[in-house]
């Protein structure tokens, strides 16, 4: 692992500047300064940067869900000052000399303020501690490096030791090509460290955001007690089109979105973005505070 030009102050500063605010300076969920609207990407209508703001980034016309950062999301879910960061500077490196990477890497953490594409934290839900991971597809699709995966890993694997339910946000194009071999590889350390987790009795809560696919919705994404997901987000391993072309055939409608996942039993529950924190408030208590026992789960 490497450590970038950012002094810990000064990634202190932004980190202390996004909780206040809310959201991240640079922030592609948020239109740009010069106009008062920005377009839903989805269904192209208007909708001023205040009502963005004010819904949690869902579109009041067509409930379009656009992806929120990583830091914005913590915001949302967690209490008020509740918000501790876990391995915040753990970073990766450029293990396969891979060209231009480091320059990329090195340019989105100056965009984005963050160090990886994922978030770690522990925290609190409607009073109940927890550890939270959020990822954060702004940071090269939220692809799975070797930082990342070894962040979840170690997500786990402190919510085993302090006996906390573990609560992941996936947001993911896959596997981080730029690291070949080694990104796989995170898949089964990811895997293997929520296995751990569970067999210790953990409770295990996954939320798959637009878009969930490849090497992350392969590993963690897919062995959580509880999976949840937010309207509408496409969740897959393959993308469609490949898919397409692979078999030759078109695909039904709303095939890999969340709500034709629910209907094939791949998701508990599709949960819009306002109704997230209660769910999880809700899930947690039945679940008993400190996580549940073994044999004892339950669906929703
Ligand atoms: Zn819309």
């Amino acid at each position: 692992m490497i450590n970038d030009g950012f002094s810990n102050r000064r990634r202190q500063l932004l980190r202390l500047k996004v909780l206040r605010e809310g959201r991240q300076p640079q922030d592609p969920a948020r239109p740009k300064a010069e106009g008062v609207f920005a377009p839903c990407p989805d269904c192209g209508r208007a909708v001023s940067r205040r009502t963005w703001a004010e819904r949690q980034n869902v579109c009041p016309h067509c409930g379009f869900h656009r992806p929120m950062s990583a830091y914005q999301r913590m915001e949302q879910i967690l209490d008020p000052g509740s918000f501790k960061e876990l391995d915040a500077g753990l970073c990766g490196g450029d293990p396969l000399q891979f060209d231009g990477y480091p320059e990329k890497l090195r340019r989105l953490r100056q965009i984005t303020g963050l160090q990886e594409a994922v978030v770690c934290a522990k925290g609190r839900i409607g009073g109940a501690a927890v550890v939270i991971g959020v990822m954060d597809s702004r940071f090269l699709m939220g692809s799975m490096g070797v930082a990342v995966g070894e962040k979840i890993a170690r997500a786990a694997d402190t919510a085993r030791r302090e006996k906390l339910p573990l609560i992941l946000f996936c947001a993911s194009g896959g596997a981080r090509m730029q690291e070949g071999i080694l990104s796989l590889m995170q898949m089964a350390k990811t895997a293997e460290a929520v296995s751990r987790f569970q067999d210790a009795g953990g409770l295990y809560i996954a939320c798959l955001t637009h878009p969930t696919t490849g090497g992350v919705t392969a590993s963690f994404a897919s062995l959580a007690d509880v999976t949840l997901a937010e309207p509408g987000a496409l969740i897959g391993f393959a993308g469609p089109r490949v898919i397409e072309q692979t078999i030759g055939q078109t695909l039904p409608q709303g095939f890999q979105r969340s709500e034709y996942l629910l209907e094939h039993g791949f998701l508990d529950a599709v949960v819009p973005r306002a109704e997230l924190r209660g769910v999880l408030i809700r899930l947690l208590q039945l679940h008993g505070k400190g996580g549940r026992r073994r044999g004892t789960a339950q669906r929703v």
